[in-house]
């Protein structure tokens, strides 16, 4: 049967998950979700209370020691089976996501794939969980680590990507044995709401996820992180509500990860192969339509190469085609919501009145829907606002320097620090400027690093732990020493 959008709307759960079964909102409240291609309401979910979010915690608490004491090989299975699940299902997550978020299809089916996959990766390390056997120096006693899961855990993803925010987070969770409340975007409930189904199919008993959507989220949230029962936070969105997370989750010291809002630069030396670097930049900035936390908001490129490059870049802007993510050959969906088209063309309004000029694009679409034109601007000065703040849109401002210290100086001029990018073809100026960069991440001659079997997260205001790689499990382990005399 081919999933249509009268199919994947009709079959989608949309109650909240606890406990293992799907119920209403404890007020019989819902919330709409829509398609920012149209501004029309897709359909509604349950729109939980502060009572249901306290019932998903409990149901994570109760399950907790039983999971942990699951025998890691069931847990692993339990993920391997959820990745090959969601890969049979990369259709209905696929136009899901296009559906609720906007991204063209292609982009949707990418992001399955990629959130696949970190099921598959932490099935392979939830059997690989190892602790340490020592003498102790003096020779008089054992030294044993071990480590367990660090307990129940509330995951706190946003609408940008729908899937893989919550796998990244899932996944390792799953293969350390903690029991998890999470809670998607209010805005990408869907996907989520899919997920949970197909995690209990593959076998996650009852307790240990839980999802909660709700529009009553600080009314619902803070609650659950000041609750002793609770050990761990881990948020994804932006740098604003995760400095304000942290400041709620001292209460009870919990565990933090922080994967927050990103201002990445792209560098291209003046040794760059230029071919390279456009391929890099349409990944790096149009990737999401921009939405992205790795998205490249800032441009510097060397004055001997910059023409070519700016050139032959926005030709390849101007070439995409807008519209609906559902439409056969469309490459750039509508924006999130008027707010956030709003919030480009003001900074784009700023970037122009400093001196800025628009080689191509330059305006929003009238709608309906919250679409904005791929935008290409050049000579943009260093006092324009888009330099230190997240554009999360199709708008490349691009900004010439003269020396590698001073791009380096450029790039590190910023409280963020998730990714930079850096194109060039010396593998010494490859290494001693990503040794120079302050990020957690640096993209050598290349526009996407993501990858689940590397660790992904920041520094600086972009937050602090890792997702993925052999980092991503450690997130959700506690190290326990016991000391043995013999
Ligand atoms: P956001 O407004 O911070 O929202 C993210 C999540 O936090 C949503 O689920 C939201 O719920 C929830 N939230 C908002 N206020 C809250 C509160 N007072 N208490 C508890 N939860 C609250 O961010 P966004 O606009 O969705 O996402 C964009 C940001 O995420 C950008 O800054 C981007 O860079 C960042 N991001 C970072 C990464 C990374 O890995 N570093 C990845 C993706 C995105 P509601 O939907 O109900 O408001």
């Amino acid at each position: 049967m081919p999933v249509t959008q009268t199919s994947v709307l009709q079959s989608v759960p949309k109650g909240l998950f606890v406990g293992g079964s799907w119920r209403d909102s404890s007020d019989g409240a819902t919330l709409p979700v829509e398609d920012p291609a149209t501004g029309r309401t897709l359909t509604d979910v349950a729109d939980a209370t502060v009572a249901d979010g306290r019932a998903a915690l409990d149901a994570a608490a109760a399950a907790q020691s039983s999971w942990a004491a699951t025998p890691p090989r069931d847990r692993s299975e339990i993920l391997r089976t959820a990745y090959e699940s969601v890969t049979a299902h990369t259709e209905e997550f696929a136009l899901l996501m296009t559906l609720e978020m906007g991204k063209p299809l292609a982009e949707s089916r990418g992001e399955v794939a990629y959130g696949a996959e970190f099921f598959r990766w932490f099935a392979e390390e939830a059997v690989r969980i190892h602790g340490r056997y020592a003498v102790a120096p003096n020779g008089a006693t054992r030294l044993l680590t071990m480590r367990q899961p660090v307990g129940p855990t509330l995951m706190i993803t946003p609408w940008n990507f729908p899937l893989a925010m919550g796998t990244r987070k899932i996944g390792p969770a799953v293969a350390a044995g903690c029991t998890m409340v999470v809670k998607p975007a209010s805005q990408t409930p869907l996907t989520m709401l899919l997920l949970a189904e197909l995690l209990t199919d593959a076998g996650v008993p009852a307790g240990v996820l839980n999802v909660v959507t709700t529009t009553r989220t600080q009314e619902v949230i803070e609650p659950l992180i000041r609750d002793s029962r609770l050990r761990k936070l881990t948020f994804t969105g932006s740098t604003a509500v995760g400095r304000m997370l942290v400041e709620q989750s001292a209460e009870q010291l919990l565990r933090v990860s922080m994967e927050l809002g990103g201002n990445a630069p792209f560098l291209v030396l003046e040794d760059a192969d230029v071919d390279r670097a456009v391929e890099g930049a349409m990944l790096a900035k149009m990737r999401n339509v921009g939405e992205a936390c790795t998205a490249a908001n800032r441009f510097y490129v060397h004055e001997a190469v910059a023409e070519e490059f700016s050139g032959r870049f926005a030709e390849r802007m101007a070439a995409l085609t807008l519209g609906k993510g559902t439409k056969k050959g469309v490459s750039v969906g509508p924006l999130i919501d008027a707010k956030a088209r709003d919030k480009v063309s003001e900074l784009l309004v700023d970037a122009v009145a400093k001196g800025a000029k628009v080689l191509t694009g330059g305006e929003p679409h009238k709608g309906p829907g919250y679409f904005f034109a791929p935008t290409v601007l050049t000579d943009v000065p260093m006092s324009a606002r888009m330099q230190k703040e997240e554009i999360f849109g199709p708008v490349a401002p691009i900004t010439t320097f003269r020396t590698d210290a001073e791009a380096i100086r450029m790039a590190n001029d910023t409280e963020y620090g998730l990714v930079a990018y850096l194109f060039t073809e010396s593998l010494n100026r490859a290494i001693t400027t990503s040794e120079a960069l302050e990020y957690g991440m640096v993209g050598v001659n290349q526009g996407m690093i993501s990858n689940p079997a590397a660790p992904f997260g920041g520094v600086k205001h972009s937050g602090f732990g890792r997702e993925g790689g052999f980092e991503g499990i450690d997130e959700y382990l506690e190290t326990k020493y016991v000391g043995i005399a013999p």
